[in-house]
């Protein structure tokens, strides 16, 4: 479903990503652990060109999106939801215009199909009952399963998520993490970094470890958290667990 191929990123001088190779297949959730600045994030903008890559080719369901007109770049942008750690819902607006203004802009859907869109999503992360609510009156985690429930409404093929529970109080991780869950059993196709190894062992089918711009390794949950090749994934590891 998503295919990240001989990906490269330099921004002047310096590489911050160096032959970054990363297959998810329909319905597989791959998480990304590493070091802070080791190009996570980078790695995750550059899958909807958010950042632009240096080289290599990101390939959304058998489409190149680094080939194509601005047009079928504008389309498969919202093919790849995107998830970040600041909710950035819109502050004017009540939970269910968050939910549906995309669709309405880049969708061209009508205003009766976004809304029913828009409950069906609340309603699967848990909060079709604050659809009137203005995001102010949110907790942090509710207004994550509303930027959640925002970018699903646009029927991606794969989500991508940038440690969406970093900035939640700890009791209000779990409510996130328990969106994610279901979403993988529901089937769709995740790309998750995060700091949250519980979850990932629970979840993950595979876990990437990422540091300097490169990958050190990867394998099963099981494999890179109970018995990791690298001497800079068990130093790693060692740090966080
Ligand atoms: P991570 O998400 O793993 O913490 P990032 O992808 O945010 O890492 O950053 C990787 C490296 O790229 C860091 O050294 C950061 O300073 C650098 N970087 C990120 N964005 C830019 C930018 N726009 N210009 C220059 N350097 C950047
Ligand atoms: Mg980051």
């Amino acid at each position: 479903m998503l295919e990240i191929v001989s990906l490269e990123k330099r921004f002047g001088q310096n590489t911050i990503l160096r032959d970054v190779n990363i297959k998810v297949a329909r319905g597989e959730l791959v998480f990304i652990i590493g070091p802070s600045g080791s190009g996570k994030s980078t790695m995750l903008r550059c899958c909807n060109r958010l950042e632009e890559p240096s080289a290599g080719d990101i390939i959304v369901d058998g489409r190149n999106i680094m080939s194509g007109t601005r047009r079928d770049l504008d389309l498969m942008r919202l093919k790849v939801g995107m998830v970040f750690q600041g909710f950035h819902l819109y502050p004017h607006m009540s939970v269910l215009g968050n939910v549906t203004l995309a669709q309405r802009k880049a969708l061209g859907r009508s205003r009766a199909e976004a809304d029913e869109r828009a409950l069906d999503m609340l309603e699967r992360v848990g909060l079709a009952h604050k659809a009137d609510a203005m995001p102010s009156e949110l907790s942090g985690g509710q207004q994550q399963r509303v930027a959640i429930a925002r970018s699903l409404a646009l029927d991606p093929l794969v989500m991508l998520f940038d440690e969406p529970t970093s900035a939640l109080d700890p009791e209000l991780v779990g409510s996130v993490l328990k969106v994610m869950k279901d979403l993988k059993e529901k089937g769709m196709t995740m790309l998750v970094v995060s700091h949250e190894m519980g979850f990932a062992r629970e979840t993950a089918d595979r876990v990437i470890f990422m540091d300097g711009g490169v990958i050190v390794e990867e394998g099963r949950p099981e494999q890179i958290f109970g018995a990791p090749k690298a001497e800079r994934t068990r130093a790693f590891l060692s740090r966080v667990l």
